[in-house]
């Protein structure tokens, strides 16, 4: 009789412990976490709707959600792509919708349903539930792994899933795992100057940031904030630019384009023709049309009394408006960047290179996404191929 520990019941842990408890295996499965109940920041997610997915169904697109992790990724997303996970929570009842965003909800927009569709396997198949009991460390034996629980039990077991989600590290750590520099990742961006521009949102811009010779770029809708600028495409950009370590010493550069899908050619002339067409409108408001009315007040008087210099400034403004940005705050979602590094885990069935019987999934690996569903996605992806393996 085999068994199996799976430490985690987050996310990853939860489809690795369920695709376990779906297969042929004979034997026990214990799920064991820290916290008193299972899915504790799946509960969380979404501010409490559980974006668990995405509805795009490109991989390769999905793929570039990823600064990190993309390629190790492949495998498992091809495997448990975002429509094969949908597919699986509908084969267990739960109904999805997805949004205009692409961003995929259960349909009742309750993360305790997702949670409810895990309770439910985990109850049917008799799961060794061990909550409230931390893993304190785990070693290596004869035949599989003894781990050293809070509750001052050892546990022997002949395969270890570590799903342990951005905490516990040392775990691997006492395996030989090298854990790569840990940041957090999808913040809000802090400015040295907002402007007074906190609650005007953005559709769609153009979003550069250069520090040093580093440079990212994101388009995207955005939101400026009392102390910068905050919302999807920004916590994209400060994940793409999660090791950058700018400050108010050395901050980073931010270049908004507000007309991304116009030329300064293009934004140019249609300046030139509304100040002809209507010489008695305020300059500012000719300006609206591109950039949100707030931001515009600094541009005075009427459109016939603006001279070239003026028209100049403004299309520099509306094509490469520049920030310097001295910090990162929270963002509505926090992931860690960096964790064990790939380089020492088989993509294809998420288990160590460096011990046998060992298996990762989730954030505890060196993956992350942008928000929109990608970070759950590879927590189900990376879970479901490490209980499939762990079975074998
Ligand atoms: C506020 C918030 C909102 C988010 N919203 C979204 C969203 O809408 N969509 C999305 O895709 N992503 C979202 N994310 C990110 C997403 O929640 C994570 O990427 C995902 O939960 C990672 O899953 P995981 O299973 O790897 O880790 P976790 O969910 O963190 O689970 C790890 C578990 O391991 C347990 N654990 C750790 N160490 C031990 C130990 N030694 N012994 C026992 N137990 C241990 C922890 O208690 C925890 O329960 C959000 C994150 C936050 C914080």
């Amino acid at each position: 009789m085999k068994t199996i520990a799976i430490i985690g019941a987050g996310a990853a842990g939860m489809m690795a412990c369920a695709t376990i408890c779906e297969s042929d295996l004979h034997g026990n499965i214990f799920l064991i976490d820290k916290n008193s109940d299972i899915g504790q920041k799946v509960l969380l997610t979404g501010g409490g709707r559980c974006n668990l997915t995405t509805g795009l169904t490109d991989i390769k697109e999905i793929l570039k959600r990823y600064p990190r992790g993309a390629k190790f990724l492949k495998y498992a997303m091809y495997e448990f792509s975002p429509e094969k996970a949908r597919k699986w929570f509908l084969d267990h009842k739960l109904r999805t919708k997805v949004e205009d965003d692409m961003r995929v909800f259960p349909a009742s927009d309750k993360s305790m349903d997702v949670i409810s569709v895990f309770m439910k396997i985990f109850d049917k198949h008799k799961v060794k539930m061990l909550m409230s009991n931390e893993v304190l460390s785990v070693k290596k034996v004869r035949d599989g792994f003894e781990l050293d629980l809070q509750d001052r039990k050892l546990l022997t077991v002949n395969k270890m899933i570590l799903a342990a989600g951005g905490g516990s590290y040392e775990i691997a750590q006492s395996f030989g795992h090298t854990i790569t520099k840990l940041v957090p990742s999808l913040s809000a961006l802090k400015l040295a100057d907002p402007m007074d521009l906190a609650g005007v949102t953005v559709k769609k811009a153009g979003l550069r940031l250069r520090y040093g010779t580093d440079k990212y770029e994101y388009e995207g809708p955005f939101v400026f904030t009392h102390s910068g600028i905050s919302g999807p495409a920004i916590f994209a950009l400060s994940a793409l630019a999660a090791y950058a370590d700018f400050d108010d010493k050395n901050p980073a550069k931010l270049f908004i384009d507000f007309a991304p899908d116009l030329s300064r050619e293009d934004v140019l002339q249609d300046i030139k023709n509304e100040i002809s067409s209507s010489p008695k409108k305020d300059f500012a408001n000719t300006l609206a049309k591109f950039v949100p009315k707030s931001a515009t007040s600094k541009f005075k008087g009427k459109n016939a009394a603006v001279g070239k210099n003026e028209i100049n400034k403004s299309v520099e403004f509306i094509k490469n408006c520049e920030f310097a940005v001295i910090g990162r705050a929270g963002g509505n979602e926090f992931v860690t960047a960096g964790g064990i590094s790939l380089d020492e885990v088989d993509p294809k069935t998420m288990e160590s290179k460096i011990c046998h019987g060992l298996y990762f999934g989730g954030e505890v690996l060196d993956i992350d996404g942008v928000t929109g569903g990608f970070n759950l996605q590879a927590a189900w992806a990376t879970g479901r191929i490490a209980g499939v393996s762990a079975v074998n």
